[in-house]
């Protein structure tokens, strides 16, 4: 991989985060326009609302939050600019 395909790469990993970090939140959303006051009174719903979340925050940190190199994980930060173990640039530098 050229340092383009890997930020290219890392640019796709960093969009799937934010997919994954917001899309499941419908659930909750419907949930709670459907059930309203009532959802906080049945929290099995309230739960089964949040797991699509929970699930997707799982997958962000262990199966797509990792380097588009060499596959190790990227840590629990994501403001990391290069990979933890093969030291490959992530992220230009910007001009601030
Ligand atoms: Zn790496």
């Amino acid at each position: 991989m050229n340092p383009e395909e890997i930020r290219a790469a890392f640019d796709r990993i960093k969009r799937r985060n934010l997919f994954a970090g917001f899309v499941p939140l419908v659930f909750p959303f419907f949930a709670f326009a459907i059930y309203q006051k009532d959802l906080f009174k049945q929290p099995e719903i309230l739960f089964v609302s949040i797991l699509p979340a929970l699930a997707a925050a799982v997958w962000v940190h262990l199966v797509n939050w990792r380097c588009p190199a060499c596959r190790a994980w990227l840590g629990r930060f994501f403001t990391v600019s290069e990979c933890p173990s093969c030291k490959v640039k992530l992220t230009l530098k910007l001009n601030t």
